[in-house]
């Protein structure tokens, strides 16, 4: 099971829904962690979504630390650069130890895109091998 983890900021979450939507029968079988405002929107989708803290009061953090305890594999956050946001310190913090973790981090939906099909990929090269 992929463990996924989900952020949008405020001005790229119809991005965020449009994202899960189009990609529902790959992230349906995967295991959704979220910020809580862009969970409440994917779980309106009909996903299964564990909602953590809003961003600003923590859940970016909370993405952070699951990903550094091995909870997470993938990041999906979608930034809005054209907006402030009070909490970029935990922004710049989840970015860091994406990095130090080796976690793909994808910030805009073409990369997260690929990611998906990279990711769809290896899954399908692997059960090949099994066989
Ligand atoms: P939110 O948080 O999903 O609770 O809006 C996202 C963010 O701004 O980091």
């Amino acid at each position: 099971m992929i463990n996924v983890g989900l952020i949008a900021h405020d001005g790229k979450k119809p991005e965020m829904v449009s994202f899960v939507v189009a990609n529902k029968a790959f992230l349906m079988k995967t295991k959704i962690y979220a910020t809580g405002t862009t969970g409440g929107h994917i779980a309106k989708e009909g996903f299964d979504v564990e909602c953590l803290l809003s961003g600003p009061k923590g859940g970016d953090a909370q993405i952070a630390a699951l990903l550094a305890t091995g909870h997470i594999d993938v990041v999906i956050f979608f930034r809005d650069p054209l907006d402030k946001h009070p909490h970029e310190p935990d922004v710049q913090m989840l970015m860091r130890l994406c990095d130090v973790h080796n976690i793909p981090l994808a910030t805009n939906p073409k990369t997260a895109y690929y990611i998906l099909k990279g990711i769809e990929a290896e899954i399908i090269r692997e059960a090949k091998i099994r066989k």
